[in-house]
């Protein structure tokens, strides 16, 4: 048995904290821990024999999420009541522009309402729905660089505010995913969470506790079946709104960062790289695309 493993699977809710120093002998310590190691290598997606070994100690070196695999059973699958959510940007990850990880953020809960039946929105607005923000250090739940990428809370019915960490010990990364964590699948991966999806036991799936550089948006094997459970399906989008000419143009982002342009929805017409329209110094916009 081994004690890091056993700090491993209690933190993750594997079996209950301390109860190794409450079994009775040896062999009933034993099938503790064995009955918790096959759970684990399920969710890993490792032959489940219930025995210590190098790929079992691996998997457990591996980046992920800092909630717990084991699920709620009070508030089971619980989600928002309202569909229409903001975003707050609180504080950004190092190594991205603030103009990039608003981009990625923009993009990933995009993923999500592609496929479920809810929309969200940035704000600048500190009473958003959701705060997205950064830590670093034990007391934010966080462990250096690897280890625990990021968390999220989960809703519990009541559509109060969630909050949602990422590490700034990790070197976050836009594209190419050598030598770092790329922001994009962490945080879609989070956005799930604080959507009220739990960890999933499918190795392949977005929502599986462990990063993977290709696993970028909800799989339909898992992630997209479970969401919809939850949400129903995405409605049928409208046509996206013609890009605009130049010169009163701004990206979205950019206008949201400069609290130019508070109140615009990314749901159902627009993504990043889309571009809003300012109003004129007399409020006066162009006529709607029709
Ligand atoms: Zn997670």
């Amino acid at each position: 048995m081994n004690n890091l493993a056993v700090q491993y699977l209690s933190h993750y809710g594997y079996m209950p904290s301390g109860v190794m120093s409450l079994a009775v002998d040896i062999s009933t310590a034993n099938m503790l821990f064995a009955d918790a190691i096959k759970k684990f290598q399920e969710v890993a997606g490792l032959p489940m024999t219930g025995e210590w070994n190098t790929a079992t100690f691996d998997k457990m070196l591996m980046p992920r999420c800092g909630l717990m695999d084991v699920r709620r059973s009070t508030f089971a699958e619980a989600r928002w009541r309202k569909t229409d959510l903001t975003y707050f940007v609180e504080k950004w990850v190092g190594g991205l522009t603030p103009a990039d990880a608003d981009d990625l953020i923009e993009l990933a809960w995009q993923d999500w309402m592609n496929v479920a039946d809810f929309k969200i929105k940035p704000t600048l607005d500190r009473n958003a729905d959701i705060i997205i923000s950064t830590g670093s250090g034990r007391t934010d739940g966080f462990d250096g660089p690897s280890g625990t990428l990021a968390w999220a809370y989960l809703p519990n019915g009541s559509d109060g505010q969630l909050l949602c960490r990422f590490d700034l010990s990790e070197t976050w990364l836009k594209d190419n995913p050598q030598g770092g964590i790329l922001f994009r699948n962490v945080a879609c991966h989070e956005f799930g969470h604080l959507l009220g999806l739990e960890h999933s036991r499918m190795s392949s799936a977005l929502m599986a506790p462990f990063y993977s550089p290709s696993v970028v948006s909800p799989r339909a094997s898992d992630d997209i079946p479970r969401i919809v459970a939850m949400y129903g399906k995405a409605t049928t989008l409208p046509p996206p709104v013609r890009p605009l000419p130049a010169p009163n143009t701004v990206r979205l982002s950019k206008a949201l960062n400069a609290g130019t342009y508070g109140d615009i929805s990314l749901g159902s017409t627009m993504g990043a790289g889309d571009y809003v329209m300012l109003l004129t110094g007399d409020g006066n916009g162009p006529p709607p695309v029709p």
